[in-house]
């Protein structure tokens, strides 16, 4: 199960840019991840649950944002989103796309209190 090294990686990095402002204890996160990115939200929360419990600090809120493929359509230009496989365009119904995004996974934001 990858997610605990996902989920490990995240809170490192959220830790790291809560320690940027003195004082603050970080208590929730929120990522992006693109429904290409072979991550599973279940098992990423899962893993996370575990993990704030065993970790020295106070419990830590994950916030997951699913990110929808994003195509552009290489005949008219249009760009639109569709699920996991490529699907035609809404505008012309051309199956000729290029892919945009959704494979990302990213640190949106951490929220800390003061
Ligand atoms: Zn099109």
């Amino acid at each position: 199960m990858h997610e605990v090294g996902i989920a490990s990686e995240i809170l490192r990095a959220s830790h790291a840019e809560t320690a940027r402002r003195p004082g603050a204890r970080l208590v929730a996160v929120t990522v992006r991840i693109g429904v290409l990115a072979g991550v599973d939200a279940d098992a990423l929360r899962f893993a996370w649950d575990v993990m704030s419990e065993q970790a020295e600090y106070a419990p830590v809120a994950l916030m997951i944002q699913m990110v929808p493929r994003r195509n552009r359509c290489q005949d008219c230009g249009r760009e639109y989103e569709s699920g996991i496989y490529s699907e035609p365009c809404p505008g012309c119904a051309s199956e000729n796309s290029l892919l945009l995004g959704g494979d990302e996974m990213q640190l949106a934001s951490v929220e800390v209190e003061e």
